[in-house]
């Protein structure tokens, strides 16, 4: 337990589920008096720090994740990496997710303490307020209005934050919205009215984990290339949960993680709109177990659809330039296909 004279700093890593939950972490850290750093963007050093203390068959994500853990040693004085279970209640996090901190600490790398406590919202609204509870006294805070009131302003900020993905902001526009001045102001924010008037030559079905799709450095690049290339593209994040949920009684079985079922009800919903979309790409990590099914699933499903399927795998050898070749490819070909349907 640290009880110290400075504010805490508090380091949270820009990755995994640091796309989807950030907003929640910062606010509840911040109104409890702490200071949030977060990692650097992921980059080469990151990368290669992470791959020396993983082993092999590691999915990239996970190596990412480490590099970005490591880049906070040093800098602060706890390392904010909470064990995620369960955000719905119902499915679980991936395999790796929930080994996360152990496989953190037993890396030789010398860390400060880890805020190693349990998001799991089974039996929602307890789990959470188990979670915001467990995190504060982490950090020898026990003032029960000091962390009530901070996880009512977290969870209002969350709700801010999906919202904005709900709009089509992707995570790094969200956040400069709501920790900005422009949201403190009340400037009411609107996605369309931004994009209106952009001639896109196709909508795309993005597909994939959102630390996977929006680390422009393991992904190389892939959602900036397609807006580049004149794309609109649709993420799962676009999508309300509860229009999802409704495709999880069309699979004969759901997955058992949170993400893979998200993806894969996103594809079958944009699928069974197809009118709305000219292709879908799902974005698949080497050497992720889960993806594995997630991509077989949705290439068969688009393929009994009609709509063309690129599957697109990131590995840590991953290169621009080849990247960028498929996505022109793909996007030629749709666009090649929209003319021929308009002239015939
Ligand atoms: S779901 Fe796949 S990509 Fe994500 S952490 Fe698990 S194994 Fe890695």
């Amino acid at each position: 337990m640290k009880w110290l004279k400075r504010q805490l700093r508090i380091g949270i890593p820009r990755s995994l589920a640091y796309y989807s939950f950030y907003p929640l972490w910062k606010e509840f850290l911040e109104k409890l008096g702490a200071e949030v750093i977060v990692s650097n963007a992921t980059n080469r050093k990151i990368l290669e720090d992470g791959i020396k203390e993983t082993v092999n068959d590691a999915c990239v994500p996970i190596k990412v994740y480490h590099g970005h853990v490591f880049d906070l040693a040093g800098r602060v004085d706890y390392i904010f990496a909470p064990r995620m279970v369960s955000a719905d209640g119902k499915s679980t996090f991936c395999p790796k997710f929930l080994g996360l901190p152990d496989m953190v600490r037993f890396t030789d790398v010398d860390l400060p303490e880890l805020i190693d406590v349990r998001y799991d919202c089974s039996g929602f609204p307890g789990g959470q307020l188990r979670f915001f509870i467990s995190v504060a006294r982490a950090i020898g805070i026990r003032n029960p209005f000091k962390i009530v009131y901070a996880a009512l302003r977290a969870l209002r900020k969350h709700k801010q934050y999906q919202g904005l993905l709900l709009k089509g902001f992707n995570p790094a526009e969200a956040l400069q919205i709501i920790f900005s001045r422009q949201q403190q102001q009340g400037i009411n924010v609107n996605k369309k009215e931004s994009d209106a008037g952009r001639i896109k030559k196709a909508v795309i079905a993005l597909l994939g984990y959102p630390y996977a799709i929006y680390d422009p450095f393991i992904s190389a690049g892939i959602y900036d290339k397609l807006i580049r290339l004149g794309v609109e593209v649709v993420t799962f994040e676009q999508i309300p949960l509860h229009v999802m949920r409704r495709f999880s009684k069309v699979l004969p079985q759901n997955f058992f993680w949170y993400y893979s079922n998200q993806v894969c009800w996103a594809g079958l919903y944009l699928l069974e709109r197809k009118k709305f979309i000219d292709g879908m790409i799902h974005v698949t990590a080497f050497g992720c177990g889960p993806d594995a099914m997630v991509d077989k699933t949705l290439e068969l499903e688009a393929k009994s659809a009609g709509v063309p399927f690129l599957g697109l795998s990131i590995d840590e050898h991953t290169g621009e330039g080849g990247v960028q070749t498929r996505l022109e490819a793909f996007v030629d070909m749709l666009w090649a296909k929209q003319k021929q349907g308009r002239a015939g």
